[in-house]
């Protein structure tokens, strides 16, 4: 996965919202937040993560935990 402005931090990667986007912002591509354990939210606005997960590629994801994000993780791992 390669998501605009993906950045890895310690224990969770930031990338830019794609529902914030739409809307003209997260400029700093900062605002959707992709958690180790699989979970992912945007910071302004909660009903982004449908639009998260869309960009993930992850249907289910607004169901729970299961997660094959820690995949795309490990592969933004390698990108940065
Ligand atoms: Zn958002």
């Amino acid at each position: 996965m390669r998501q605009p402005g993906a950045c890895v931090r310690s224990d969770k990667v930031t990338f830019r919202c794609p529902g914030c986007a739409a809307e003209g912002h997260d400029h700093k591509q900062e605002h959707a937040v992709l958690f180790e354990d699989g979970r992912f939210t945007c910071v302004v606005e909660k009903a982004h993560r449908s639009a998260i997960a869309e960009a993930l590629g992850v249907k289910s994801a607004l169901s729970g935990v299961q997660s094959p994000l820690r995949g795309v993780q490990s592969n933004l791992r390698s990108i940065s």
